[in-house]
């Protein structure tokens, strides 16, 4: 006899069936703004031990990426960024910001 089919195992088992319910990251932003004023999006779940407490956690719900989790929170909070450990592809560096927040200005045009 098998061993597979003596055991009840076929290869099926523990593959999930996701049709009902596509598996998309779940988003989190901090309620806490950082220094610059920004709130910072999270992946919820997240293993790099950067979420916030999970009172300051505001749910963004479900998202393909974190471009779209990122909008929910600007019309939050006005201002927000991608975490830079679980949402790297959404963190703009706070150097580039104030560069982008200050275009050419005073570049010696007295
Ligand atoms: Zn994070």
């Amino acid at each position: 006899m098998d061993l597979a089919a003596r055991i009840g195992w076929t290869p099926s088992d523990g593959v999930p069936i996701s049709s009902e319910e596509p598996a998309m990251p779940h988003y989190i932003v901090d309620r806490n703004a950082q220094a610059n004023g920004d709130h910072e999006v999270h992946l919820s779940g997240s293993v790099w031990s950067c979420l916030p407490a999970e009172a300051d956690q505001r749910e963004l719900g479900s998202h393909d990426g974190c471009a779209s989790a990122l909008r929910i929170a600007r019309l939050f909070y006005g201002k927000a960024n991608g975490c830079a450990r679980c949402a790297v592809s959404c963190h703009v560096p706070s150097d580039a910001v104030s560069s982008l927040a200050a275009p050419g200005a005073a570049v010696g045009s007295a």
